[in-house]
């Protein structure tokens, strides 16, 4: 069951709905909930059906390109097992409830808040996750879950996804333990199979370069360049809410996401065309 957080007129009332349990909060006197950069990404994706639409419309082509079966070798695995990589944050699991619940409470991400909020392991699901992970299973394509969920996360983590029928093994859940950086965890999957999809929602979900901090012109660059890989290979699901492209915005002293002094100067980002 997906999280609703609807907004009421001006009042800005928000209703929240998370999963059998519902919490009313009045934030008409409370401008840091208004004021808060992340409210319309939290409530796009909690309420738009844009963003159902564009999950399933990720997921519709992920089946495709399995059925179509045209898959390029990776270089560094001939023979394994085809499987598929995907994350889980905003790529399975939806996390918009615990972004919601930040702005009402007036606070920024902490771990401490984050890891409360994975041990209730209690959160939705992405529209049409669970329907393709049944689909690639059932098709023989096992699936290898690449997260910066801590490993003491893992056993919140296996109970998030069973409540929702999907059974994922220990040793497919490859989480974060020295670094955040899944390069060397896609290696590891690739000595022994053919990595033949991955899916998420951030760019370093898919290539090693984009885990290097890029410039915002590179990064884009980069992107447009592998262009052909998107809606293929790569099945990208759409994060209003945050992400490394946030980086990209930071002041030098990268201890806070702000507008960059480039971006407020020259607004040129702010492009209709784009
Ligand atoms: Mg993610």
């Amino acid at each position: 069951m997906r999280k609703q957080l609807i907004i009421i007129s001006t009042s800005l009332v928000f209703i929240l709905t998370s999963c059998g349990s519902s919490q009313s909060v009045s934030t008409s006197n409370n401008t840091n909930s208004s004021n808060n950069p992340s409210l319309n990404a939290v409530l796009w994706q909690q309420t738009a059906g844009e963003y159902d639409a564009l999950c399933y419309q990720a997921f519709n082509a992920a089946k495709l390109y399995l059925e179509r079966g045209n898959f390029a070798r990776n270089q560094a695995s001939d023979v394994g097992e085809p499987v598929i990589v995907m994350d889980l944050d905003e790529t399975v699991i939806d996390n918009s409830a615990y972004n919601a619940r930040l702005i009402l409470d007036g606070k920024s991400f902490s771990e401490n808040t984050w890891n409360q909020w994975v041990n209730e392991a209690d959160a939705p699901l992405v529209p049409g996750a669970r329907e393709f992970i049944q689909f690639a299973e059932e098709n023989g394509f096992p699936i290898y879950y690449i997260s910066n969920r801590s490993e003491e996360m893992i056993s919140a983590t296996i109970d998030n996804l069973q409540k929702h029928g999907i059974n994922a093994e220990p040793n497919f859940l490859l989480l974060k333990s020295e670094t955040s950086q899944k390069a060397e965890r896609r290696r590891r999957v690739l000595q022994e199979n053919n990595i033949v999809m991955l899916i998420g929602d951030n760019l370093a979900d898919f290539e090693n370069q984009f885990e290097e901090p890029l410039a915002l012109s590179e990064r884009n660059e980069t992107v447009k360049k592998m262009s052909p890989l998107f809606g293929a290979k790569f099945i990208v699901l759409p994060n209003p809410m945050y992400g490394d492209w946030l980086r990209t915005l930071e002041n030098d002293d990268g201890k806070e996401t702000r507008l960059s002094n480039e971006y407020n100067d020259k607004r040129k980002f702010l492009n209709p065309q784009r």
